[in-house]
This record gives structure tokens, C-alpha cells and sequence, in this order.
């Protein structure tokens, strides 16, 4: 049965039995780990595994049960029977709702750590009224975790897919192109423009697909789908290797099942796999 996380911001008053700790050094999680798999630390306080978070934070109930966030210090080692990993890492290997819940973790520990001064007048920024914002104390500036939004979108070209190396992937990995939106653009604006500006070509009828929080460090991936309605590639090197087009049957190496990227892909190749043996029948006799 799929476990229910209710975010809360402020931090139950009772002296609690246990809560989950999910606790960060950067971007990796401190996970208990063993041959019978990985968990979430379930303590009363993290200063019962050796360890003295450096910032902390309720995150809501899991099942009734109290959930808090921090993060240690960077020089800290694992205790024994710790690892850190990463949240690529600990995806699929641990549940749905709980790395959900970690997702939401990084990216508020990052905001406590980065925000620490007001940007208007550089006093040290207090928890807000609203505990989900910072507030100056002396000039009133309050400051909300930052979450950047950025398109990713799917083109589709005659039972092909546009899919392009970025430059600064290390893999031979070909993926859906994405960028972030600028201010005063409407979120379909963005996949026109970051479309032209990559690849050099015009899109039509841009469609809703889904969205996937990524907080590596702030992102919001807002996926669209589009068609093809002009232009031939012309790749912007700065930001693009190669790109081309691709039909099912010749797929490059893609990226991993975490990404939204992965599942428009997917969602691409289930649908030609479906309509192109349907459609190829006719053609073919
Ligand atoms: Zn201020």
C-alpha cells in the first residue's frame, strides 16, 4: 500500500517515540544500510547514531510518523552501518514516498544553507511568520525557497524523435532538450524559444505532459510535447554536441529512469510501438 506524506512546517510539540531523519552532507543522504537493504534512520534524535546536524527542519507526518530534515557537516564520515548516497542512487531502491520525501529534504536543507543573509540589505535572515519563508528582521525582505522552473520537451517529427548529447553530459547520453524560463515568458514561449536557440527549429502544437520536481539544486521540469512545424537542425555548440532524429527502432543511449526526460521518452516509444505496427501493416503490403 502506498504510504502518505502530509507536509507540515511546524514541529510537533510532544515528545515524540521516534521520527524519520533524513539527513544530508551536500546532496547525498546518510541511510542505514546492510545486506537486508536500505532505510531511512528511525531515532529519537540523530545524536543517538553519533550524529549533531548542523541545521534542522520538520518536514510533515509519513503515516502518522514525524518526518525532520538536516543536514552535517562536510568533513563528517558515515557511522558504521551508514553509507551516504545519492538520491539517483537511492532511487527505485528505496520507497516511491520516501525519496519523494527526500527530494523535498535536499531542496530545503540547500535553501537554509544558501539564504542566509537578506539579499536587500545583508542582515542575517530569521524563520518567517510563515515558517516556509525567511524574513529580514531589520528591513522586513522575506524570502520564499527558491524554485526555478525549467521545459523539457519532446518534438515529434513523422514517428521520429528529436533527441540531442548536451555538451555538458559526460556520457554518450542523448536526451529531450529542456530549459529554464526567463522572466515575463509564458511557459510555452519558453519551448519556442529554447527549441530555436539549440537546434535552430519552429515547433507547433505544444502539449501538457507532466512534472517532476528536481532539486539539484532548485528546479521545477515542466514537460511538454510539441511537433514539428519547421526549420532543419542547426545546433547551438555551446550547449549541444549533436542532435538528431530518432525513431524507436534506433534509439541512442538515453538517460535514467528518474529523469521526466525518461518517461517522455518512454511514453514515445510505447505509443510508436503501438501506432507504428498498426500503421506499417497497410504501408507494408
Ligand atoms: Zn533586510
Amino acid at each position: 500500500m502506498e504510504m502518505r506524506f502530509i507536509p507540515a512546517l511546524i514541529s510537533p510539540p510532544e515528545t515524540i517515540d521516534g521520527a524519520w531523519w533524513f539527513i544530508f552532507k551536500g546532496h547525498a543522504m546518510l541511510v542505514m544500510e546492510d545486506e537486508r537493504g536500505i532505510a531511512v534512520p528511525w531515532v529519537k534524535n540523530p545524536t543517538e547514531l553519533g550524529l549533531l546536524p548542523l541545521r534542522e527542519r520538520y518536514l510533515g507526518t509519513l503515516d502518522g510518523r514525524h518526518c525532520f530534515c538536516g543536514s552535517v557537516a562536510e568533513d563528517l564520515s558515515p557511522p558504521v552501518g551508514m553509507a551516504l548516497r545519492g538520491l539517483r542512487y537511492l532511487y527505485r531502491r528505496v520507497d516511491e514516498t520516501i525519496h519523494s520525501i527526500a527530494m523535498r529534504a535536499v531542496h530545503l536543507i540547500e535553501w537554509d544553507r544558501t539564504v542566509r543573509y537578506c539579499s536587500r540589505c545583508g542582515t542575517a535572515m530569521a524563520h518567517g511568520a510563515d515558517l516556509n519563508a525567511k524574513e529580514c528582521p531589520d528591513c522586513g525582505f522575506i524570502s520564499f525557497p527558491r524554485i526555478s522552473p525549467a521545459v523539457i520537451v519532446l518534438v515529434e517529427r513523422e514517428g521520429k524523435a528529436l533527441l540531442a548529447r548536451g555538451a555538458r553530459f559526460n556520457q554518450e547520453i542523448y536526451s529531450v532538450l529542456a530549459g529554464f524560463v526567463e522572466p515575463g515568458e509564458t511557459l510555452e514561449e519558453t519551448v519556442e524559444r529554447e527549441i530555436e536557440e539549440e537546434v535552430g527549429i519552429q515547433v507547433a502544437n505544444i502539449r501538457y505532459f507532466g512534472s517532476q520536481p528536481w532539486p539539484f539544486p532548485d528546479s521545477l521540469m515542466i514537460a511538454f510535447i510539441a511537433e514539428y512545424a519547421g526549420g532543419e537542425i542547426r545546433i547551438d555548440k555551446t550547449e549541444i554536441v549533436d542532435a538528431g532524429w530518432f525513431d524507436v527502432d534506433s534509439l541512442p543511449q538515453i538517460p535514467g529512469s528518474i529523469s521526466i526526460a525518461r518517461k517522455l521518452i518512454d511514453w514515445f516509444v510505447e505509443k510508436e510501438s503501438i501506432s507504428g505496427g498498426t500503421n506499417k501493416t497497410p504501408e507494408g503490403h
